[in-house]
């Protein structure tokens, strides 16, 4: 099975485990550059993306991540994890930087604060069957994505889940719901990406 990490500096990192094992990946958490080396696919939770992009700078990590995003390591960002993988934020924190991979801008918070979080069904492209129940907290919205990213999703006329060759990112978290569509999604991608030989 594919060994995933799930990048454990801030955030749900412990319902991303639970998904990805469930998913049939082993799952392991990833915080120093050592332990990013051994992994065949990473997962960047949900939190807060300062935070997150602060403690990377600060555990050494932020750099041996954007190299193995640039040779080309699966990803998958949910929510604060998104806009890890954004190129460009439209409204960082100052000193708030992304590791980047998808060429998006945007936008933090953009469906409102802590006690605006709403679920709803989304219909996710690459998903079979009934709509993945969206879990948006505090969620950012995709607010233009360049040539290269194909949109998946879209929820009230924003887009919410994007995917760019082996990076892949939702606006909302479905770690949280026990449905475990999109972490198979993400595992396959993951597989497919890995050499024969290691199979
Ligand atoms: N608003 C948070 C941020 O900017 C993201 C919230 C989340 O991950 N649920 O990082």
């Amino acid at each position: 099975a594919p060994v995933i990490g799930v990048l454990a500096l801030q955030g749900d990192v412990r319902e991303h485990l639970i998904a990805l094992a469930a998913a049939d990946a082993v799952a392991r958490a990833v915080r120093r550059p050592e332990e990013l080396a051994g992994v065949d696919g990473l997962v960047l939770p949900g939190g807060e993306s300062t935070t997150i992009s602060k403690l990377a700078v600060l555990f050494g990590v932020m750099e041996p991540l954007r190299a193995r995003v640039r040779a080309g390591m699966p990803v998958y960002g949910t929510c604060a994890g998104m806009i890890m993988l954004a190129d460009k934020i439209l409204d960082p924190r100052s000193g708030q930087e992304t590791i980047g991979g998808i060429d998006m801008i945007v936008r933090r918070n953009a469906f409102g604060r802590q006690n605006e979080s709403f679920e709803a069904a989304v219909d996710v492209k690459g998903i079979a069957g009934d709509p993945v129940e969206g879990v948006f907290i505090r969620a950012p919205w995709v607010e233009s994505v360049g040539a290269g990213a194909e949109v998946l999703a879209e929820h009230g006329g924003h887009i919410v889940a994007v995917r760019q060759g082996n990076v892949l990112a939702t606006s909302f978290h479905p770690e949280l719901t026990g449905d475990h569509r999109v972490h198979s999604l993400f595992v396959d991608m993951v597989r497919a990406n890995r050499t024969p030989e290691s199979l």
